[in-house]
């Protein structure tokens, strides 16, 4: 990003915000100090996701939601909370920057995202859609969360 007003490359983010299909930054140069705003069109809806088997599929945010909806159950959902889970695993995914991931990388970043939110929502996500190789990969996961888990009890 060039900074509009002395052409330097190099600025901050100080702020972003991201839509279904595009995430608005407010950026500010390094250089000049000058703070501009930024759109910027989200490439996930080019998102190769590919799958164990080797087929492969266009990314599907309601797909996703759906999936996501489902592992709440019926218990009572709070819109604004799926709103922000489904923005930071959009974020995530943008941040990966590739034109292609797997299934099952997809899935860690979903698992991860829940962990933060729902324990149950996590596991009932998990046990739909784990497509686990093997259970390595779940005692991966797990160690990851429970770690996570771990930091945000010391920090609180
Ligand atoms: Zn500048």
């Amino acid at each position: 990003m060039i900074c509009p007003k002395c052409k330097s490359t190099q600025n901050k983010v100080l702020d972003s915000r991201s839509t279904q299909s595009s995430i608005r930054r407010r950026r500010q140069c390094e250089s000049c100090q000058f703070r501009f705003t930024t759109l910027e069109a989200i490439k996930i809806f080019d998102l190769i996701i590919t799958k164990r088997k080797g087929n492969r599929e266009i990314f599907d945010q309601k797909k996703l939601e759906c999936g996501i909806r489902k592992s709440f159950n019926k218990r009572n959902i709070d819109e604004i909370k799926i709103n922000q889970l489904l923005q930071e695993i959009q974020e995530q995914i943008v941040q990966l920057d590739c034109d292609e991931i797997s299934s099952l990388e997809l899935g860690n970043i979903v698992l991860y995202e829940l962990s933060k939110v729902d324990e149950a929502a996590f596991v009932c996500y998990w046990a739909m859609f784990g497509n686990f190789s093997t259970i390595n990969d779940f005692e991966q996961l797990l160690s990851n969360y429970l770690q996570s888990k771990k930091l945000q009890t010391e920090k609180s």
